[in-house]
């Protein structure tokens, strides 16, 4: 990252807190800064808010919701701490296990937090190994986060600054005082924080450098399905003598639907608490065929397929139609070393047919929906391709069609009791491109259970917090809902920790 060296010319604004990105953990930071009268500056180098918060799911897995009690589920953060440990499984000896006490300790008081916020969950849902259904999804989608808690922030007086990036932490005798930023016209500006800085910037699943320097250059290669987690704050953390912990630990490559070109008509109806309600009560109330166009809309965009499909004989074929995989192996690291580093799946009319309906679904947001294969048809056109023979089906995936003809018709000759199914007859469907991606990594700057950045000397670097996947610490987060958890918990906690920091600090500034 470029660095600046004309800091001092720059006239600072003066504020009591500064974070340092506008995900989930940044804007939890924010809002609970201000609600202890803090004047606050969220600083976003995006144009919205929402960062990987914004492309997940959206599941958040937590213990005494008033969901789990509605259900007579009487669980208990010490079972959940359990449970997290055997979801690590041959990583729990890499685990911080007292932040993964203060993750479990805060789960029921951050959904009551996120719902006086206007957040709509659905759940809990099963996952197992979990003991009890913890997991919790957001409604209508993950868009809900950035609208609802980026309002909560304008409501609570947060300075949100858009289209600003950090590159550079000032610091004054030993301290973290503030944050040098540019704009993408090239202004320059700083922000002095009398409390500290909280770097809540996100993972480095897109960052090239960062990804070849902990995990390797195989990962380096792989695209991030958030083109925007380019690590540049953890890599401001590292400047001011922080240490990654865990930053080997990647999730991926996995196989995804690329995302749509266009955002349909739904998906830019803003996500707000009337639309989650009336999709929470058409969930609980209007019949599948009713509710699965509307949810659909919404779900189908950045999912993953399922190796279901494979199972029942679908094959990946390359952009020049060809196949390259077992596709009942792994197929996953195989797929950006294809030709412009996609694949599609293709299968028969048998196997269409099947992926139509329940229990065959194409691609799951858990505990909202299934899609299955006329889900994508309707809502995701741009991916579906579909022909009665498999030169039109060639055509319309724009490949080579001798090429993909051999590939099916070799299928044919499957030996069945190798337990390969051969393909049949057309109509053919096709699903693509999917590409493989890294979804998120799980290196986080070595934090204290305040939540400051420890320094290469082991002792917390002044004026300096870390939250979300900035600050994971070598927590690590299996499962599915732990890193959203994570974020909003340790958001909160950090930016409550920087606010009253600012009593420590004029002590010792009369002290001095
Ligand atoms: C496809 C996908 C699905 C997922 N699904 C789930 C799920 O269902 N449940 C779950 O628990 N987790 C899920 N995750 C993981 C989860 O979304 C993330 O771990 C979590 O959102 C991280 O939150 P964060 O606030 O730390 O980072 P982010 O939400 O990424 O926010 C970081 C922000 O910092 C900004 N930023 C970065 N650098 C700078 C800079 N220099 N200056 C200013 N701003 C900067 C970024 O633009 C971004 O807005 C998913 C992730 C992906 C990608």
């Amino acid at each position: 990252m470029s660095q600046a060296n004309n800091s001092s010319k720059q006239a600072a604004t003066a504020c009591d807190v500064v974070v340092v990105g506008g995900g989930g953990a940044g804007m939890a930071a924010a809002i609970e800064a201000a609600s202890h009268n803090r004047h606050v500056v969220l600083l976003e180098k995006d144009a919205s808010l929402g960062g990987s918060t914004a492309w997940s799911v959206g599941s958040i897995s937590a213990t005494n919701t008033p969901q789990q009690k509605a259900r007579g589920i009487v669980d208990h953060p010490d079972a959940h701490f359990e449970d997290l440990e055997v979801l690590a499984g041959a990583k729990a000896n890499r685990d911080n296990r007292a932040l993964r006490r203060i993750l479990v300790d805060n789960t029921t008081e951050m959904m009551r937090w996120l719902e006086s916020h206007g957040l709509v969950f659905v759940g809990p849902n099963e996952e197992k190994p979990h003991r009890l259904p913890r997991m919790h999804n957001v409604l209508p989608n993950s868009r809900a986060f950035p609208e609802m808690l980026g309002r909560a922030c304008r409501k609570a007086g947060v300075d949100v600054r858009l289209g600003t990036a950090a590159r550079k932490l000032i610091t004054e005798a030993g301290r973290v005082t503030g944050v040098e930023t540019l704009r993408p016209n090239g202004k320059v500006e700083r922000f002095v924080a009398r409390g500290g800085v909280v770097l809540a910037g996100g993972d480095y699943s897109a960052s090239a450098e960062l990804k070849a320097h902990f995990v390797s250059d195989e990962a380096a290669a792989l695209e991030a399905v958030n083109p925007g987690a380019n690590g540049s704050v953890i890599q401001l953390g590292i400047e001011a003598g922080g240490e990654v912990i865990n930053g080997d630990i990647i999730r991926g490559p996995t196989m995804r639907f690329i995302p749509p070109t266009r955002e349909s008509l739904l998906r830019r109806l803003p996500p707000n608490r009337t639309m989650a309600r009336l999709l929470k009560w058409s969930l609980g109330n209007l019949p599948a065929f009713l509710q699965r166009p509307f949810a659909m809309g919404f779900l189908t965009t950045a999912l993953g397929p399922s190796p279901n499909m494979f199972k029942a004989g679908a094959i990946l074929v390359n952009q020049n139609g060809e196949r390259f995989c077992d596709e009942l192996g792994n197929p996953g690291p195989l797929v950006p070393s294809q030709p412009d580093r996609v694949a599609y799946i293709v299968m028969d009319r048998a196997i269409a047919e099947k992926f139509r309906a329940w229990p065959y679904y194409v691609s799951t947001a858990p505990g909202v929906a299934y899609a299955h294969l006329d889900d994508y048809r309707r809502n995701r056109a741009d991916i579906y391709h579909s022909a009665g023979t498999m030169s039109d089906l060639a055509q319309s995936m724009s490949v080579p069609v001798a090429n993909l003809t051999a590939a099916i018709t070799e299928t044919i000759t499957r030996d069945v009791a190798s337990g390969l199914v051969p393909l049949g007859d057309g109509p053919y469907v096709a699903l693509g491109p999917v590409k493989s991606y890294v979804v998120f990594t799980d290196g986080g700057l070595k934090v204290t259970e305040r939540h400051e950045v420890v320094g290469s000397d082991g002792a917390p670097i002044a004026g300096l917090f870390a939250a979300g996947s900035t600050g994971q610490g070598g927590l690590i987060l299996e499962g599915h809902g732990h890193h959203l958890g994570w974020a909003f918990v340790s958001g909160r906690l950090a930016g409550r920790n920087a606010a009253m920091n600012i009593e420590a600090v004029l002590t010792e500034d009369r002290n001095n």
